[in-house]
């Protein structure tokens, strides 16, 4: 789950990293207020679940498209600025008219950025925040490292750009520092990466705590990702926080229900949110058009690469789990069918723990529950499959039946062709 910049900041100073006073508006108005009450000189910035906001540009919904094409062909002419003319989504105001005037060009516009793909995302809400005269930016970021089993913290004295695009050109410039989870955050790490970064003395200092803060963070959000880019360093010296990113990992949300409050549904996948609310967990939807209901992730993947070599495209990744549940079957078959680019779903069942015939229960009772207007190929093996296909023969149903994998992806592409 990702949040906004106003929530991820919140919570990195709820755990002592150093940010800007601000507060989050929906109306310009608001905005005017809030700039009041911080003095005039603010940032006004647009609050989306994607990244590249400042030399991303605010456009009306029908030019979104367009604007994307401009922004990855010819950045030098077309990205957002901070000041002056081509708004952006981050945006420099002097005064409270100049903040209310940011306010009121970025909300209910569609945000285009490199990251936000060529739908853009609408901005329903603006961060106003103290302005920072920025001396220099730093990047810093905490993730859960698979390779390691455990949290890296990486630095940046390449700070403002995008890390992905320093790790690629400069990847010597990211210094980065494990940290063993059983023995938790100790002092060195801050120092070592302040040491490498050429920060020293005062700065040092603070940029130590903020490190600490950042891991503190990680650990009590169960955060995968936690970002400050740019952290800055002020003109009088101080190191703060001027943006914030914070990924938190799904699998836990379910000992955060306090952070399940900050879920902003209007953010995400529309089809994914459905899937969640019917617990079918597992579901990132894809732009094919075979939906897929499988057991089990790693047969998850294999089938979309199936799919694939028979020369198809998957719509969806759906692992259902180990369940011996038919309704969560009839629960993935109706997420899938909500998506009006599916042509063909492929079930594609091993059942070990999970039973066949319960599998094909679900099948069933889909069929029995809802208009299942596409072609469906069951491939369908394990445990009690003797049960499962009597089932299936006994329901009279149109399935289309397969025994090999291989066989099953290419009928079911063959099947998607064809409708
Ligand atoms: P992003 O583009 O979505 O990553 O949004 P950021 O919050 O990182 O803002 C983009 C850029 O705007 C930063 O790298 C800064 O250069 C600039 N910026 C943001 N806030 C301030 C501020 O308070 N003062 C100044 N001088 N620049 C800012
Ligand atoms: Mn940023």
């Amino acid at each position: 789950m990702k949040l906004h910049e106003y929530q991820a900041r919140d919570l990195l100073a709820q755990n002592g990293v150093a940010t800007t006073k601000g507060r989050v508006a929906s109306t310009p108005a608001e905005a005017r207020a809030i700039a009041q009450e911080l003095g005039g000189k603010v940032v006004v910035k647009a609050q989306i679940h994607a990244g590249g906001r400042g030399k991303g540009r605010l456009v009306a919904q029908s030019e979104t498209a367009d604007m994307y094409q401009k922004l990855t062909t010819d950045p030098e002419n077309n990205s957002g600025k901070v000041r002056g003319d081509r708004i952006g989504g981050v945006r420099l105001a002097d005064t409270v008219d100049e903040a209310e005037a940011a306010a009121a060009a970025i909300l209910g516009r569609h945000l285009v950025s490199i990251q936000t793909g060529p739908e853009g995302k609408l901005v329903k809400n603006v961060l106003v925040a103290e302005q920072t005269d920025i001396a220099k930016e730093y990047s810093l970021a905490a993730i859960i490292d698979g390779m390691a089993g455990g949290p890296l913290i990486m630095a940046s004295a390449e700070g403002g750009q995008e890390i992905e695009v320093v790790a690629h050109n400069n990847p010597e410039a990211i210094v980065r520092v494990n940290v063993n989870p059983s023995a938790g955050y100790e002092p060195y790490v801050g120092r070592t990466l302040a040491a490498r970064l050429g920060l020293s003395g005062d700065q040092g200092d603070q940029f130590g705590k903020i490190v600490a803060g950042l891991y503190k963070t990680l650990i009590a959000t169960d955060a995968s990702l936690v970002e400050i880019n740019p952290l800055a360093v002020t003109t009088d010296g101080r190191v703060v926080a001027v943006d914030a990113k914070l990924n938190i990992d799904d699998n836990a949300l379910f000992r955060h229900k306090d952070l399940e409050a900050l879920r902003d549904k209007d953010e995400e996948d529309p089809l994914e949110v459905k899937a969640q609310e019917l617990g079918v967990a597992n579901f990132i939807k894809l732009d094919g058009n075979i939906g897929c209901v499988v057991n089990g992730a790693g047969l998850a993947m294999a089938t979309m690469d199936t799919i694939k070599l028979a020369g198809g495209e998957p719509a969806n990744f759906l692992d259902i789990g180990t369940v011996n549940d038919p309704q969560r079957v009839v629960n993935a078959l109706q997420v899938i069918l909500d998506d009006p680019s599916v042509k063909a779903i492929l079930v594609n069942i091993f059942g070990g723990m999970a039973r066949v015939d319960i599998i094909a229960q679900g099948v069933i009772m889909a069929h029995q529950q809802m208009k299942i207007d596409v072609p469906v190929v069951m491939r369908l093996i394990g445990t009690n499959l003797a049960e499962g296909e009597k089932l299936v023969e006994e329901s009279g149903l149109p399935l289309i039946r397969a025994t090999e994998l291989f066989d099953a992806a290419r009928k079911a592409v063959q099947a998607a062709g064809a409708a």
